[in-house]
């Protein structure tokens, strides 16, 4: 069986990373499918799913720090040149991150640690509303 789940989630750009967890667990108490895979992804190539400890100095501080060393946001940039705008540092971020996570669902629960949470990153330069499509396969 498969039930697939599309939730609008608003950001605020700029590396703004937002713990979707709880939006993630509704979508699976939803359903009936009890064991089997739940894959969240975010619609758009400037965008990102990832896990992480939703606590304030990681969400708000460190993982943003750490985007700005990888690719930082002042520096040079071709597409900018392709399409006159100003994000090529957020499709370096959100390509070098990955649009999706796949995460088990054993027993009707997220195999998740406690001290783990789904976060969607949104580096694009701007606010914007996403879209986020969990798609649960199992039995
Ligand atoms: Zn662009």
């Amino acid at each position: 069986m498969t039930q697939t789940h599309r939730i609008q989630v608003p950001t605020r750009g700029d590396t703004d990373v937002i713990d979707i967890n709880d939006l993630v667990k509704s979508a699976v108490d939803e359903g009936r499918i009890r064991d089997g895979l739940v894959c969240v992804a975010v619609i758009g190539s400037t965008a990102a799913i990832t896990t992480t400890e939703a606590e304030p100095g990681l969400l708000t501080h460190d993982l943003k720090a750490f985007y700005e060393k990888l690719a930082p946001a002042d520096a040079y940039y071709q597409h900018e040149q392709t399409w006159h705008d100003d994000n090529g540092h957020a499709h370096v971020r959100a390509s070098a991150l990955g649009p999706s996570v796949t995460i088990p669902l054993i027993d009707g629960r997220l195999a998740l640690g406690t001290w783990q949470q789904i976060v969607l990153i949104d580096f694009d330069t701007r606010a914007r509303r996403r879209e986020v499509v969990i798609q649960i396969v199992g039995e």
